[in-house]
């Protein structure tokens, strides 16, 4: 598969596909409390995606079993929903949503605190969401890839934070999954030159410790190896002439 340019009109769905994304998220934060089961919020957000006559794409997808990827803590990213897994106070909770919307895909991701935090869960929190923004200042026409991967790893890194390498960013559209790949960390090579109509889901996951991850025996759970904490930002992206437009923070 090669990257694909996106016509006006697939963009016009990818901007609904986004901003409903974003409605979504908004619902699952203000739902987000001590004791509450990561269960409960994935039927929540899938009943607000249905509700939009949508479909989440993450259910089903490769055989996970669950809407939304819920992880909690160390871990990564892919977190299984349970109804024993109850979230207590201080934890950090990450939530990967994504949906179709005729046809197109949105796809975002956020990590928030749950109750009271610690000030470093929190800087761990803010410095992801912010590597996420220094690496979308590159992502214009006319650059490159590897530019956007070089900007959030150094950032995040800058911090003595680990970087994910084992996982990575993705073009979006069609499927949730296309390419180009896009690291989250410095590469030897510039990438590919980005093109106005492109569309990128752009997603630093960043740990605590050591960037290392190792995968539990549900085959889904990515988790750092050295247990520390993980956080993770994504947004759907398009390129555009100037800025790009973040079409999963639109209101
Ligand atoms: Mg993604």
């Amino acid at each position: 598969m090669s990257v694909t340019i996106k016509s006006a009109h697939e963009i016009e769905l990818m901007r609904e596909a986004g901003r409903l994304l974003n409605i979504v998220h908004k619902e699952l934060e203000a739902a987000i409390r001590p004791g509450i089961s990561t269960w409960e919020l994935d039927k929540l957000g899938e009943r607000v995606i249905r509700g939009f006559g949508c479909v989440p794409n993450f259910l089903n997808y490769n055989g996970f079993p669950a809407s939304f990827c819920i992880s909690v803590n160390d871990e990564v990213v892919h977190g299984i929903p349970s109804k024993s897994k109850i979230l207590h106070e201080g934890d950090i909770v990450s939530i990967d949503a994504g949906l179709i919307y005729k046809g197109m895909h949105s796809d975002a991701a956020r990590t928030y605190g749950v109750g009271q935090i610690s000030p470093e869960a929190q800087k761990l929190i803010d410095v992801t969401k912010e590597s996420f923004f220094k690496g979308i200042e590159l992502a214009k026409d006319g650059n490159h890839l590897h530019q956007i991967s070089a900007a959030i790893g150094d950032y995040a890194e800058s911090f003595g934070y680990g970087v994910v390498r084992d996982l990575v960013g993705h073009g979006i559209g069609h499927a949730l999954h296309e390419d180009p790949q896009i690291p989250n960390f410095r590469q030897r090579n510039r990438g590919l030159r980005i093109v106005k109509g492109m569309t990128f889901a752009i997603e630093p996951m960043i740990t605590a410790g050591r960037p290392d991850v190792e995968w539990l025996d549900d085959d889904w759970t990515v988790v750092t190896e050295d247990g520390s904490l993980s956080a993770h930002y994504e947004n759907t992206i398009l390129i555009t002439d100037g800025e790009p437009e973040i079409l999963t923070l639109a209101e």
